[in-house]
């Protein structure tokens, strides 16, 4: 037996924080009140003491196999990965094109892969990482598998075998089933094979999360289309990253909002998450049309090196884009690629092809996206949980990947006083576990887990910066996983 004293407790369902002890036996919380003398006891003076945060959007699919610090020092012990339709298994008789797929997300080339969610998730529990990660099998990794990198429709005994696979992949353990309607070849999915699938998620009692057809001017109609599926199917609707991108789209967020609240008020099962800066992050490839990444990288390379081809390609990318060019900084290149472009603005849409030539497609941009005010009216919505959407690159890479959760707790609470340290406490913990199923994780109480985040809610903040992502956060202070301490930053 431990005993916490003296700290502020944050119990994560947003109700106000209170003074008291949190007595905790083996992985477990026993008791709240006051510690008997005779227990071994931690001082928590002046600190507050929440549950665990829970990122419940990561790409840190093969980092959660390593003992990476970063999610761990902002204080989350737990992570969802396997979002945006990316997950490193299943991949059948597929691997080279899984790799391919997913690498721009996953962070890494090759030397991974998982023929099945059981192979993953024994990776997972033999594995050092000290964050706990739960996955979602992605639906394009799942395409992949049953037909490589091929668009358009699917055979109907492809679609079974996928639906097959998918069903599998949740009974193995995987928390739910995750949609990239931008990457291809899983955004050239028809809508009948996403209803047979979320139809299968729905069976399960599992989660979809969805990275939509659109978060610029198609905004409203992506979230018509997944509130349809949602109704229809009657599976579980998380919509990652919401947001209006692009200065022209600002506009369409309330209209977006409207819809989701309407839909949530007559009883579908929809929410949404969102991180907390401005800026976005992904692959410079998503602003090409998608015909022209049919086939994989190499049919890429091909049409960027024909003369007419590339013309129609930056000519559909220029009427369609959300952003100006200067409102894009790339954060990596691989390949021949010049590594001088890391944190430099891409001057026009000939530059960005050429890179993406040099790079071997691929390339990371960080994109300016949102107003502030809509940022504000997102995480302060009750249906909002906030999440990291942090992935890793080899160059600079968001700082949401490294200060997420500081940066919520010190910059959007204590500076910016967008909503009360308690609200926001319950958007990283009771809000994502709710969303996840979970009864025993995400809220402080006897019989729930012992996942632990204790801080000094006068200190925490986020020290990454787009310059300088890769800096420690400050003020968290203790971390306790399973009722074991995992992380200690007492001085
Ligand atoms: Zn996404």
């Amino acid at each position: 037996m431990i005993a916490l004293v003296h700290g502020l407790l944050f119990d994560g369902t947003g109700a106000p924080a209170r003074s008291a002890d949190l007595l905790l036996e083996g992985e477990r919380i026993l008791a709240i009140g006051s510690a008997p003398q005779e227990v071994p006891r931690i001082d928590c003076a002046g600190l507050a003491i929440a549950p665990g945060f829970i990122d419940l959007h990561s790409h840190s699919d093969l980092q959660a196999l390593e003992d990476r610090q970063e999610k761990r020092k902002q204080g989350v012990t737990t992570e969802v990965v396997g979002n945006c339709g990316f997950s490193p298994f299943p991949h059948e008789d597929h691997l080279k094109d899984l790799q391919e797929f997913a690498a721009p997300i996953l962070g890494r080339g090759g030397g991974w892969g998982w023929p099945r969610a059981s192979d993953y998730l024994a990776a997972l529990r033999q594995s050092p990482g000290s964050v706990r990660a739960i996955p979602l099998v992605g639906h394009g990794s799942l395409r992949v598998a049953v037909a490589g990198l091929r668009q358009g429709p699917l055979s109907s005994g492809e679609l079974s075998r996928m639906e097959g696979l998918l069903e599998e992949a949740l009974d193995e353990g995987c928390a739910g089933f995750s949609t990239g309607l931008m990457y291809a070849p899983g955004s050239s999915a028809p809508r009948e094979e996403l209803e047979r699938l979320c139809a299968a998620v729905a069976r399960k009692g599992k989660l979809h999360s969805t990275h939509m057809r659109s978060y610029a001017s198609g905004l409203p109609e992506a979230v018509g289309e997944q509130l349809e599926l949602a109704q229809r199917t009657g599976c579980r609707l998380q919509i990652s990253h919401l947001q209006a991108a692009g200065r022209g789209n600002w506009d369409r967020q309330r209209p977006a909002l409207d819809r989701i609240e309407a839909a949530s008020q007559q009883g579908i099962d929809v929410e949404f998450d969102i991180y907390p800066y401005q800026c976005g992050s992904t692959v410079l490839t998503q602003w090409l049309p998608q015909w022209s990444l049919e086939g994989g990288t190499a049919a890429l390379l091909r049409r960027l090196g024909d003369e007419t081809r590339r013309r129609l390609i930056r000519e559909e990318m220029e009427r369609s884009r959300a952003q100006e060019w200067s409102d894009l900084v790339v954060s990596s290149v691989a390949g021949k690629a010049d590594a001088g472009w890391i944190g430099r603005a891409l001057p026009d849409a000939d530059t960005a092809l050429d890179l993406l030539r040099e790079a071997d497609g691929a390339v990371n941009v960080i994109s300016f996206n949102q107003s502030e005010s809509n940022l504000r009216e997102l995480l302060t919505h009750p249906l909002c949980s906030v999440v990291s959407d942090g992935f890793y690159v080899t160059g600079k890479a968001h700082p949401r990947l490294y200060g997420t959760f500081p940066e919520l707790l010190g910059e959007i609470v204590r500076e910016r006083r967008w909503m009360s340290l308690a609200e926001a406490i319950h958007k990283i913990t009771a809000r994502p576990a709710s969303r996840l199923g979970w009864t025993d994780r995400g809220r402080l109480g006897p019989g729930q887990v012992a996942d632990l985040t204790v801080f000094d809610p006068a200190l925490i903040r986020s020290r990454s910066s787009y310059d300088h992502p890769e800096e420690d956060p400050e003020g968290i202070r203790l971390i306790l996983q399973n009722g074991i301490i995992t992380y200690d930053g007492r001085r």
